[in-house]
């Protein structure tokens, strides 16, 4: 997205003039800009996360399959109870979370909208047991609560659409709306192919999910050590199609740490 066009936005959230499409961010406190209703992004996303199933492979490893479906579980229900101490529970209207095992050796894990997860088989060597599973978890629930998807569609309708998104409602564009989500999401084979994310939400995504985790009963402090050991996988022949949109470089580490007593002081509350 075009630099000026987003601090245009964002000066018009400062000045309330978008009130409809701004709102903060719990915890970050960050101002963002969403004009995508929730039902649209979530019919979209649901309809995307049922064909990815279908042509994708499920894990027959019924351990390793509750393991993800517990500690998707456990991050739920925290996000939930947070949200309803909060008054944050408009955001979750509509969800429908979903965690999902695949069986596929790529180094890989996403959200779509609406609480829709899929985790493949091929993190679980470098998440060595539930805490690292929770940094990952926590990290791609972090994004399907903040609707950093949703964001990235407004943007894009703005950029395609311009002032039109703002007045009308996108229901009146449901193939602009369709197209932007396919681009955003992929389908078919393309599908669990998702763009990156910009840094500002990559980092977002880290510290909402540090504190998720935390919050869900799993050591934060076990962070970076999860990253340090996708940093290693990335030395290997081909990196990891996960290290292409999550760089775990020292930034991200060194800023996970900078996030830990934060952290801690959800964890200890469920010591
Ligand atoms: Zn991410």
């Amino acid at each position: 997205m075009r630099r000026h066009l987003k601090s245009k936005l964002l000066f018009l959230c400062a000045l309330s003039l978008l009130s409809a499409g701004c709102s903060e961010v719990p915890i970050s406190g960050r101002q963002q800009f969403n004009i995508v209703p929730g039902s649209t992004m979530n019919s979209l996303s649901f309809k995307s996360y049922g064909e990815f199933l279908a042509q994708n492979k499920l894990s027959t490893n019924a351990e390793q399959t509750q393991m993800v479906k517990r500690v998707g579980g456990r991050i739920q229900k925290a996000v939930e109870n947070y949200s309803a101490e909060n008054g944050y529970e408009d955001r979750l209207d509509g969800y429908e979370w979903e965690f999902n095992l695949v069986e596929d050796p790529n180094v890989n894990a996403w959200a779509m909208p609406g609480g829709k997860v899929v985790v493949y088989t091929g993190i679980l060597p470098i998440a060595q047991g539930e805490t690292g599973l929770a940094v990952v978890m926590g990290h791609e629930i972090a994004h399907a609560f903040v609707k950093h998807g949703a964001e990235r569609m407004s943007q894009g309708l703005l950029v395609q659409m311009g002032g039109i998104a703002l007045s009308t409602a996108l229901e009146d564009y449901p193939d602009q709306t369709k197209d932007l989500f396919m681009q955003s999401y992929g389908v078919g084979a393309q599908v669990g192919v998702l763009l990156p994310y910009s840094r500002k939400h990559e980092s977002e995504a880290d510290h909402l999910g540090l504190v998720f985790m935390a919050m869900a009963g799993y050591n934060p402090e076990q962070a970076p050590a999860f990253w340090e050991r996708m940093a290693a996988q990335k030395k290997g022949a081909a990196g990891p199609e996960f290290l292409s949109t999550h760089p775990a470089d020292q930034t991200r580490i060194q800023n996970l740490k900078d996030l830990l007593p934060e952290a801690m002081t959800y964890y200890r509350r469920t010591q």
